[in-house]
């Protein structure tokens, strides 16, 4: 069972401390990251078109926010009529006991996982282990998670964090009829895997998945993935439970064709994706649950800035170039959602009363390397902004914001306040006292100038 990041203590500097002295971690980080974000660039490089479709999924997602209430509804009939159930969620613990009470009712204690990040943001395989149900992930680095009694660290590569010798090990450790001369060569990992898995694919009768679209018009769920795992379990058992976030939603499928050409190109950087897989209520001797998720996302639509963050796809374009995570990796956020995203969609879904949370909003230089990656061009370095205002401040750091927006605000304060610096510059400390130290514990104050810009150019002005 991995391990929950709910109640992790301390803040995103204390976290990232470890994580960016170990330089096997940072090596192991740039050249997954690095080799994603290429192959990204050059296969976005090829479409002439990419900043227009990146203009239409951005819009196609603005016009479904605005009118989600309209195309949920329209999305359950849909799915009703075509022989599903669907189940609304408001929270996390309202979706557990829903997909909890579902498994209990097929007297199953077993379930087969598609990867899914919604159902890791509830938890629910946690919520599962507490009533007897053994939830299995198929995903080669969820099950490499899983196994290691680990945390995700990356949305599109969980396991991004472990090197091929740490995977061997874990294996040998947890599954029961893997040889012990198993190499760490990448086919032999993978072969493990897959006979590990195969056998729990055959004999599960309930399989659980996500999805990253729903399309509305025809109450369609669409599953994108490169191993096929989600195939097995979206076809082979008798029951298929699907908790989906309300966000993932497009009106029809004229807008799924714009995703399906922006997601591969930039999750795994690839013209298409190996299995797309679509499906539509239930056939005949299979039941089919949707469940839809809120947990937070209608507080977040009701921000005008934070909102834009619902137009997410989960590609992780936005991890790949951040200079941040490459370096603090993704552990340090306390979340399934690490990187840019997540600095932006925690604090919004889980608040800012804990620590952690409410230091997400400053993990980023805001260099804007997100924002141009992202292809529904989440402006992410104006939702950090905007967070950092609403995020708690200590007294004294509010004091001084106000005394430096008075300066500011009036120039001739500013000429004066520059002189004033000027005269005492040789005993201004290079670290702050008191509580302003929390200032300078991360930052070098700037040098004071003998002289100020200015008074400079008035000096030369006038010569
Ligand atoms: S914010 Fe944009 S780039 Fe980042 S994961 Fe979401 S869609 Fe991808």
């Amino acid at each position: 069972m991995s391990a929950t990041f709910l109640g992790m203590p301390g803040s995103f500097p204390e976290n990232s401390r470890e994580a960016v002295q170990n330089s096997q971690l940072r090596f192991n980080l740039r050249k997954a990251t690095h080799t994603i974000r290429d192959k990204r660039a050059s296969v976005v490089g090829e479409l002439p078109d990419w900043q227009e479709l990146r203009a239409a999924g951005k819009a196609i997602k603005d016009h479904t926010l605005r009118n989600l209430d309209r195309y949920l509804i329209q999305l359950e009939a849909a799915v009703t009529e075509a022989g599903g159930t669907v189940h609304w969620a408001r929270d996390a613990a309202e979706a557990n006991r829903i997909v909890t009470d579902l498994v209990k009712a097929t007297g199953e204690t077993e379930v087969v996982k598609v990867k899914s990040m919604a159902t890791q943001e509830i938890e629910l395989n946690q919520a599962l282990a507490e009533h007897g149900i053994t939830a299995y992930e198929t995903d080669l680095a969820e099950l490499i998670v899983q196994l290691g009694d680990d945390f995700p660290s990356h949305i599109l590569v969980p396991a991004i964090h472990r090197n091929r010798s740490e995977i061997r090990e874990i294996f040998l450790d947890k599954m029961p009829h893997v040889s012990a001369d198993l190499t760490d060569d990448p086919p032999a990992l993978t072969e493990a895997a897959r006979l590990h898995l195969r056998e729990r694919f055959l004999r599960s009768k309930v399989a659980i998945s996500g999805a990253n679209f729903m399309v509305a018009e025809t109450g369609t769920l669409v599953v994108l993935e490169s191993e096929g795992n989600g195939r097995m379990c979206l076809t082979l058992p008798e029951t298929l439970i699907s908790v989906v976030g309300i966000e993932k939603l497009l009106p029809s499928w004229r807008d799924l064709e714009v995703f399906l050409q922006l997601l591969p190109r930039s999750s795994t950087g690839e013209r298409m994706n190996p299995y797309t897989s679509m499906w539509t209520g239930a056939v005949e001797g299979q039941e089919f649950h949707l469940v839809l998720l809120d947990n937070g996302r209608t507080d977040v639509l009701a921000d005008e800035v934070g909102r834009q963050a619902l137009r997410c796809i989960r590609c992780s374009a936005c991890l790949n170039v951040c200079p941040v995570y490459e370096r603090a990796g993704g552990h340090a956020y306390g979340s399934v959602y690490p990187g840019p995203i997540g600095a932006i969609l925690t604090p919004q879904l889980r608040g800012m009363s804990s620590e952690l949370d409410a230091s997400l909003p400053f993990a980023s230089s805001l260099c804007g390397a997100c924002y141009e990656a992202c292809p529904v061009a989440i402006d992410i370095p104006e939702v950090l902004v905007d967070l950092r205002a609403k995020a708690p401040h200590a007294a004294a750091e509010k004091a001084g914001m106000k005394v430096a927006g008075w300066i500011l605000n009036d120039h001739e304060r500013l000429a004066r306040a520059q002189r004033a610096a000027t005269r005492v510059r040789k005993l201004v400390p290079k670290r702050l006292p008191g509580p302003l130290s929390a200032w300078t514990d991360t930052r070098d104050l700037p040098e004071i100038p003998e002289e100020s810009f200015r008074d400079w150019w008035e000096r030369n002005e006038r010569a």
